[in-house]
């Protein structure tokens, strides 16, 4: 039972598990606070990061959490329970642990940040004209629902069927979540500007790993993929030697979509591992993203609607928001303890196996 005090139900709690599993690593550690936002109980909103091992090193092994706000529940449990697992490092390479990189969003149990914003979309050029999705032009008066019941979302789904039936799985998955740009009150809003947590996370990697050789890359996830099991999306092109590190490290797996429950991945705008590439033109980048699986897809995208409805409509019926809450929260982060063992098990084996790969890349 006491692997699960792992996780946390709020995020001042789990911010503090992973302070203190670093301090007792022997971590070094650095904050970056939100200058003006807060969470629900008033705590502060920080980006905190974790070296283990050498500053200096010439590779380095970075796991980021909480991307997704909430997604940073399971995230920080699997930082924490690494930091605790007593880990040797391959020498001249650190592990280097981001957590809470949407604090906002993880402190008050959603997926954007303060401005609604998908900060998985949000690492664009604001210089340059932002993308284009006019597919989601088309979705959102569908999603955009002002009462929230059974039969609305029903409705919904029903315009979304006929929509993907028209246009294909593809362009559907990047009308629906490529990110978008058009919309501030709709779903995988990418912005209109960089976030606080965008500016946060450039900083701290270009202070952690703008001088290392080799960077490996792995960002937490949940909601696509089976249940008690986890998937990898690997952006690397096909042939490209970013692409064969992740073979070689994970293993056929992570580079062929097994288990992903999107029929067709959409391209997305404005990832966080594409910052990642942009800002480390000195290393040689391994990035990849490891998401657990929670529920089958339809109900993720109903979690979608209710985010958005919980942000925009749920304050005239608080009864039906808490209960829509709970639902919500379940699908990003579930409770039942074989799915929590499950992230700490695979978790620790994959993490240590992308550690042994760049030390020895
Ligand atoms: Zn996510």
């Amino acid at each position: 039972m006491t692997e699960l005090a792992a996780f946390s139900d709020t995020y001042a709690e789990a911010r503090k598990k992973f302070l203190d599993a670093a301090r007792r690593a022997g971590a070094k550690i650095s904050s970056y606070q939100h200058p003006s936002e807060r969470g629900p109980a008033g705590e502060p909103l920080c980006l905190d990061v974790s070296v283990l091992g050498p500053g200096n090193a010439s590779r380095l092994f970075v796991v980021g959490s909480g991307t997704h706000g909430i997604e940073g529940y399971p995230g920080s449990a699997v930082q924490r329970a690494w930091l605790r697992s007593r880990p040797r490092l391959p020498r001249d390479t650190a592990v280097v642990f981001f957590h809470g990189q949407n604090p906002w969003g993880f402190a008050h149990k959603t997926r954007t940040t303060e401005e609604n914003v998908d900060l998985n979309r949000n690492f664009i050029d604001f210089g340059a004209p932002l993308p284009a999705n006019p597919g989601y032009e088309e979705v959102h008066p569908l999603i955009a629902l002002r009462d929230w019941s059974d039969a609305a979302v029903e409705g919904a789904f029903a315009g979304l069927d006929a929509f993907r039936e028209r246009v294909g799985e593809k362009a559907f998955s990047d009308a629906f979540n490529g990110g978008q740009y058009t919309r501030p009150d709709g779903i995988f809003y990418g912005g209109a500007r960089p976030q606080w947590a965008n500016h946060a996370f450039r900083a701290a990697l270009e202070t952690h790993a703008g001088r290392a050789a080799k960077v490996a890359f792995l960002d937490l996830h949940t909601g696509i993929g089976p249940w008690c099991d986890h998937v990898y999306l690997c952006f690397h092109p096909e042939g490209s030697p970013a692409r064969e590190r992740a073979r070689t490290w994970w293993g056929e797996r992570a580079v062929n979509l097994q288990g992903v429950t999107h029929k067709k991945l959409a391209t997305y705008s404005g990832t966080i591992i594409d910052a990642v590439a942009q800002m480390l033109p000195q290393a040689e980048v391994t990035s990849i993203v490891v998401e657990f699986g929670t529920l089958p897809r339809r109900d993720m995208q109903r979690a979608g609607l209710a985010q958005r409805w919980m942000r925009f409509e749920g304050q005239r019926d608080p009864v039906l928001a808490s209960k829509v809450r709970r639902e919500y929260e379940a699908a990003f982060y579930p409770a039942a303890p074989e799915w929590r063992r499950a992230v700490l098990e695979q978790s620790k084996e994959f993490i240590d196996r992308g550690v042994a790969g760049v030390a020895a890349s």
